[in-house]
């Protein structure tokens, strides 16, 4: 463990710093509609890279719904590394993602570009999301601390854990606490995967920090092959929900159809990680051989 952390990350470094007032429990539930994430339940989000049309996303919405997961991702504004890729539909993506959770009841996670883009985005989102290239984009974090909404925040591809850890102090010292962490793959030297997925970084973050932890095996991936594996890893690390993407065609989507899952792919990951989910909630129960007062020494 990096000997600089020092407990600086823990809560009460945080709740001093915000003025937050501490919860009674010693981690953050994340509550969004009706859902808690970082609580007993594994969330599951699930959606398209980019919301394309409404026939999409609303076919999309119900596929993932159905199949178990609680919140639909999408984004209306695109982050893309080239100026000639599909940026995103913008103010007629969020109208699209609204129709989505009239139909579906699912709640909204959709990334945040710029700070101009913050109020808008608030009003169609009940998470907004900051993507791995805008996670030092400071003045969005600061933004986005006075925005009302939980943050999704993703770690940068090339950022530490304390980086990460720091860009939430942020968001959390302009106000806002209500954030999950969300670890979706490094740059490394490796090339077999689109990045690294630093699985240590889960538990590591649930013991320096408060925050619920999720995990985007999509974007670690690359590939939609992987998607499944990496989704278990995940649950076996203790992490608190998935961010997946979802297309009903992924070969014809616009971005990101590599790593996107069809619904029967999706389906089939979501039925495979019953028994993994099962067996992570019998391990959180309390052992009573643990707990046994006064046993014999035989
Ligand atoms: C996304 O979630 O589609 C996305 C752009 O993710 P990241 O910021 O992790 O690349
Ligand atoms: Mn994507």
């Amino acid at each position: 463990m990096n000997p600089n952390w020092n407990g600086q990350f823990s809560r009460f470094d945080l709740v001093a710093r915000s003025g937050v007032k501490p919860r009674e429990s010693s981690r953050s539930v994340v509550r969004v509609r009706d859902i808690e994430i970082g609580g007993d339940d594994f969330v599951v989000m699930a959606g398209p890279c980019a919301v394309e049309s409404e026939d999409q996303l609303l076919h999309t919405a119900e596929a993932v719904a159905k199949a178990g997961a609680r919140i639909l991702r999408g984004g209306a504004y695109k982050p893309r590394s080239s100026p000639y890729a599909f940026q995103g539909l913008g103010v007629e993506g969020l109208k699209i993602l609204r129709k989505a959770r009239q139909a579906t009841g699912l709640a909204i996670v959709t990334e945040a570009m710029s700070e101009e883009d913050v109020d808008l985005v608030a009003e169609y989102a009940d998470i907004m999301q900051v993507g791995t290239r805008s996670m030092e984009n400071y003045s969005l974090l600061d933004t986005l601390g006075r925005c009302g909404r939980p943050v999704l925040l993703k770690r940068g591809m090339t950022a530490t854990l304390e980086e990460l850890l720091c860009s939430a102090q942020i968001l959390a010292a302009a106000g806002n606490p209500e954030i999950i962490l969300c670890e979706r793959g490094i740059r490394t030297f490796e090339t077999a995967t689109r990045n690294t997925l630093d699985i240590a970084a889960v538990p590591v973050l649930k013991t320096v920090s408060h925050f619920p932890v999720i995990v985007d095996p999509s974007h670690a991936a690359g590939v939609r092959c992987l998607v499944p594996a990496l989704a278990r890893a995940a649950v076996a690390v203790g992490a608190d929900g998935l961010l997946v993407e979802v297309h009903p065609h992924p070969d014809q989507a616009l971005s990101d159809g590599e790593q996107s899952l069809s619904f029967s792919e999706f389906r089939e990951m979501m039925d495979d990680l019953e028994p993994f989910l099962a067996i992570g909630r019998a391990a959180a129960q309390p052992r009573p051989h643990l707990f046994a007062v006064g046993g014999t020494d035989s």
